[in-house]
């Protein structure tokens, strides 16, 4: 009967492999197209993190041969440190995230993680050391427990409730009438954008990886709500590796390293007060997004 079972085990394992990194992919970004297929190099070993530094060293990427979209973009962040990425629309960001993951391989230069190239270990150990909370989040037909112990396979209730905590949903998901096993999606209650980024966060706070990137939604949530997860994001930011794709650059005063990408190339890097010292780019988003915000402030007559 083992006999039976083993490969059926193994199928099942293969599945759940394949089932969450399309998830996370597909969370992360519009499958409208299917990537070039990415390879594992024959005897790859896996990724061993340490401290979880990543470099990007010179890297040169194109979805199409004939249009270049990032040209030799290099940073580094220090294990545990945060690069918070922003720019103009269009001008690379969540391709960076993108390349990190290894959803398409680059061109030229190279990315590593504690000096490892991405190429030379397998995909699956480098995903799983890389957590996603992504502006949108793809929730399943099935229960808000199901959703959330989604983050890593195994997941005890215990676990799951102490995610859900961690992320600020516990309260919510109690309040419910059937609680945990509510059932979320299209076909369920359908949850705001502000819990949606909630369960996202619960389930990377399962799945606990030395490497985040955090890719904020650019349709503004309410004011308290934004806080509340800011203040949520902040905390599971420390101690790893983050990079923040802002939009927002209210969030992201106290990163410490903003890299201003313009058209694929690194235009500006810094703290906020050395960029607003500079008077540069940044400076020119911060003053513009200033004002903004004092307009909206005003209610109008
Ligand atoms: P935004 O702030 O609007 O999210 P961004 O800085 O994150 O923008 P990217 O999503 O990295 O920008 O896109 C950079 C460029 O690459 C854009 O010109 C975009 O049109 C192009 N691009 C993105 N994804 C693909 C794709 N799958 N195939 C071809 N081109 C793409």
């Amino acid at each position: 009967l083992a006999q039976l079972f083993r490969p059926l085990d193994m199928l099942g394992m293969v599945y759940r492999t394949i089932r969450q990194g399309l998830t996370d992919m597909a969370a992360m970004f519009d499958l409208i197209d299917t990537p070039a297929e990415i390879t594992d190099k024959p005897g790859a070993p896996a990724l061993a993190v340490s401290g979880g530094a990543v470099a990007f060293e010179d890297v040169r990427f194109g979805y199409d041969p004939d249009r270049q979209i990032l040209n030799g973009v290099s940073f580094k962040i220090e294990p545990g440190h945060t690069l918070a990425v922003v720019g103009p629309s269009g001008a690379g960001k969540s391709t960076i995230a993108r390349l990190l993951y290894r959803f398409y391989d680059i061109t030229g230069g190279r990315i590593t993680i504690d000096g490892q190239d991405l190429r030379d270990v397998t995909q699956s150990s480098l995903r799983s050391v890389i957590g996603i909370v992504p502006q949108d989040t793809v929730l399943f037909n099935d229960s808000i427990g199901y959703n959330i112990g989604y983050g890593r396979e195994g997941s005890s209730q215990i676990e799951i409730e102490e995610a859900a905590r961690g992320a600020s949903i516990h309260g919510f998901v109690e309040s419910l009438p059937e609680q945990y096993a509510a059932k979320v999606g299209e076909r369920g209650l359908k949850l705001s954008g502000g819990e949606k980024q909630r369960v996202a966060i619960a389930r990377t706070l399962l799945k606990n990886p030395p490497i985040l990137i955090l890719d904020e939604a650019t349709s503004a949530l309410d004011s308290r709500t934004e806080s509340e997860i800011q203040a949520t994001l902040e905390r599971i930011s420390e101690r790893r590796t983050t990079i923040i794709i802002a939009h927002r650059l209210s969030t992201i005063v106290d990163a410490d390293q903003i890299m201003v990408l313009d058209a694929g190339r690194v235009a500006e890097q810094g703290t906020h007060n050395e960029l607003l010292r500079k008077g540069g780019l940044y400076a020119e988003m911060w003053a513009r997004q200033q004002s903004e915000a004092e307009e909206e402030a005003v209610p109008s007559a």
